[in-house]
């Protein structure tokens, strides 16, 4: 069954698809759809910036609260210049679902800044920053709303959050932001964490299917902190990775990648992904997705697969990294070729998992060893995982949609108990 979004890749009417399939199947009642469909609350904020250069410019930035039914917004900060409203909005309604899956006291939220930040000098960036977090100041805060890194942003960007933030409230608040560096209450694990998530998961499908990890090729689309981070845990753990690919191209090597080779190309020497010496065929971003592997994880960016090209896949297990990067009219497609599909709010959610690790820790104001850190995470996404399957087998529908109904009853569930405030 498919709900069809009219335009397939407006994300937000992908998100809303699976919603209201998983919706359907939970005879979810006509007040509570509509209540669980929009948003809480979204913000426009206009962002002044004097660049270098003296110009004026104003920046367009958007905060959505989708839910705090279960606990405080949480969810990233996107820098991109195609940052658009209604991205935000299917993004923070996936941090909704997506703390539900993996049952951590958070609602959902997200944030973006239509920028380019490859554009702007650092300085140029920390205005930008600092304005858009003042903007937002009365909004944010460890119980209300708690950014994160995502696209563009990083832990230097997450550490003028903090600051700025602690100046209006007047005092240090660490906990209002995660990802931060480990220096401002960080925490150990938080930058490996998403790939770390995708790779407990890929290990338990392996584990299902009987194969093992040193016969599973695998795929990663995108290098940024998701894909490198999976690549190297990946490729550690005995994995082989034949194929990567960032924004500027895609390699191929039937033989498999020396990982921390690559990582050290891209990140210490600073040279394009494409040119690596021990590389292998050339291929452009998107076309790697369509290589034969075992596992495929795209962590790049939304809509990679979608109806046009999904009958072209050619793995055994679709580890979702990136948010959406399948559309809602590809879903039935990879169904049908019977690819095992471990959705983005399972796959990635290690991220968020951390996050709410970090935010615990500097509430407390005690941190905790990397190990211990990396064994709570693994508990918590091998038990996410398995209850998403059980709820497929039991439910008889995809695991995509196993995971939005074991998330929606989590939120409906909290919601009927707190009742609706007049
Ligand atoms: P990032 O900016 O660090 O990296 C993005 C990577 O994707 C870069 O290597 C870039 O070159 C590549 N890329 C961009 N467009 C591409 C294209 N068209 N084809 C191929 N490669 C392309 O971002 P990130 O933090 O790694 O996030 C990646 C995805 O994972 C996003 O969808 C994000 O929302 C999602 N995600 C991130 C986290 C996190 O903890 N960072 C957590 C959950 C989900």
């Amino acid at each position: 069954m498919l709900v069809a979004a009219e335009n397939e890749l407006n994300v937000f009417e992908s998100a809303e698809a699976r919603f209201e399939i998983a919706a359907r199947k939970l005879e979810l009642e006509d007040g509570l759809y509509r209540y669980l469909k929009y948003p809480n609350k979204e913000i426009t904020v206009y962002v002044p910036v004097a660049l270098d250069n003296g110009h004026l410019e104003v920046f367009i930035g958007y905060r959505v609260l989708h839910s705090a039914v279960r606990g405080p917004g949480k969810g990233g900060i996107r820098f991109a210049p195609n940052v658009t409203l209604d991205e935000v909005r299917a993004l923070a309604a996936w941090m909704t679902w997506k703390s539900a899956v993996v049952n951590i006291p958070f609602g959902g939220a997200k944030g973006g800044v239509i920028c380019d930040p490859s554009k702007l000098s650092k300085t140029e960036l920390e205005r930008v920053t600092r304005r858009y977090t003042a903007e937002l100041s009365e909004w944010l805060g460890p119980e209300r709303d708690i950014p994160a890194p995502d696209i563009g942003t990083n832990d230097q960007i997450m550490a003028w959050v903090m600051d700025t933030y602690s100046m209006h409230v007047r005092q240090a608040t660490t906990a209002v932001v995660t990802g931060k560096p480990l220096d401002l209450g960080g925490s150990q694990g938080r930058r490996e964490a998403t790939g770390r998530g995708l790779m407990i998961c890929a290990d338990r499908a392996v584990e299902k299917f009987r194969m093992k990890r040193a016969d599973s090729r695998v795929i990663v689309q995108g290098f940024g902190n998701v894909g490198s981070q999976a690549s190297l845990l990946m490729h550690e753990a005995g994995y082989k990775i034949i194929g990567v690919a960032d924004v500027h191209g895609g390699l191929y090597n039937e033989k498999g990648f020396d990982i921390p080779k690559l990582y050290d190309w891209v990140y210490i020497q600073h040279r394009p992904l494409p040119e690596f010496p021990d590389g292998g065929e050339k291929t452009n971003p998107q076309e790697i997705l369509f290589r034969p592997c075992e596992i495929l994880i795209p962590a790049a960016t939304e809509n990679q697969i979608t109806s046009e090209n999904a009958h072209r896949l050619s793995c055994r297990i679709l580890c979702e990294g990136a948010n959406g990067p399948t559309t809602a009219q590809a879903d039935p497609v990879v169904e049908k070729k019977g690819i095992f599909v471990i959705p983005d709010i399972l796959g990635n959610a290690g991220g968020v998992t951390v996050s709410y690790f970090e935010w615990v820790q500097d509430r407390q104001g005690f941190f905790w060893r990397e190990s211990e850190v990396n064994e709570r995470l693994t508990d918590v996404m091998q038990l996410s995982f398995d209850q998403v399957i059980n709820y497929a087998e039991a439910h008889k529908v995809d695991n995509r949609i196993a995971a939005y109904i074991l998330a929606i009853d989590r939120v409906t569930r909290a919601l009927k108990l707190r009742g609706f405030y007049a």
